[in-house]
């Protein structure tokens, strides 16, 4: 099956992930935040809007899809019942979607909101996950109406993925999230060349997503809270009460909130 997964850009640094169908000229966006990119790019492209996928409430994730309905009415909205948004297909933990055949599975990947999905599409064996703001590319969500709990078992349950999984996370973080890594673990090689890669890649205006998990193991902190490099570059700026990876996890996440 031939799908193409395509940002739209929004706001300053959101991406609306659009999922093309190039045969039947279909189109998906996952959390359209502003629907006049979306309308924009469809019609350059001649693509029918068929189905919206929320992952969680927050404007800048569903400001556009009371727009994208009425201009699209046959478009078909999937969403928690709790994001705000009348669904015409409502989701939780272990519901799936489909995609022209393929199957996205919905995972609950709460801790950045109480309530927060993420669609593990499967493509010819291939994972794609919508993660939204649960994980970005070197980095994490910031906890509002969920627990660090929550985002804790969330970013242990997108690591047990296959490690080819693409991640595509809703923001263009990446540059910024990897200097605060640096800031952890200054000799980290893997985290100086993607910061490198990142910079040109943000200067030339591409996006740096979708990342592989395998990448995201090498140069994402939050995801390395049991490595001793890790352990060690929080406790030089922190004292912790233990070592164990959520302490670490939680005290990383605070650190980021004030960087
Ligand atoms: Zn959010």
């Amino acid at each position: 099956m031939s799908i193409i997964i395509h940002p739209i850009k929004a706001f300053s640094d959101n991406y609306i992930w659009t999922l093309i169908n190039d045969v039947n000229k279909q189109a998906i966006v996952v959390d359209p935040g502003q629907a006049e990119p979306v309308i924009d790019y469809l019609k350059e492209y001649g693509l029918d809007l068929t189905a919206i996928w929320i992952t969680h409430h927050h404007h800048d994730h569903i400001g556009g899809v009371a727009e994208l309905r009425e201009h699209f009415p046959m478009t078909h909205v999937v969403a928690h019942s709790e994001h705000g948004v009348k669904p015409d297909q409502t989701i939780k933990e272990g519901s799936s979607v489909s995609a022209w055949g393929a199957s996205a599975q919905i995972w609950d990947v709460a801790g950045h909101t109480a309530s927060h999905m993420a669609y593990v599409l499967d493509i010819d064996s291939q994972k794609h996950v919508f993660c939204g703001d649960t994980l970005f590319s070197a980095g994490c969500g910031r906890v509002f109406s969920g627990t660090i709990e929550q985002l804790f078992n969330s970013f242990k349950r997108l690591n047990t993925l296959p490690k080819e999984t693409l991640l595509y996370p809703a923001h263009e973080y990446t540059a910024n999230n990897l200097r605060f890594g640096l800031s952890i673990e200054p000799e980290n090689i893997a985290m100086q060349a993607a910061l490198e890669v990142a910079i040109e890649q943000t200067a030339n205006n591409r996006a740096t997503l979708p990342v592989t998990l395998d990448h995201e193991r090498k140069v994402n902190v939050f995801l390395r809270a049991s490595e001793p490099e890790v352990i060690e570059g929080v406790k030089a700026k922190v004292s912790l009460p233990d070592e164990k990876p959520l302490t670490v996890f939680a005290a990383l996440r605070e650190l980021k909130d004030n960087y």
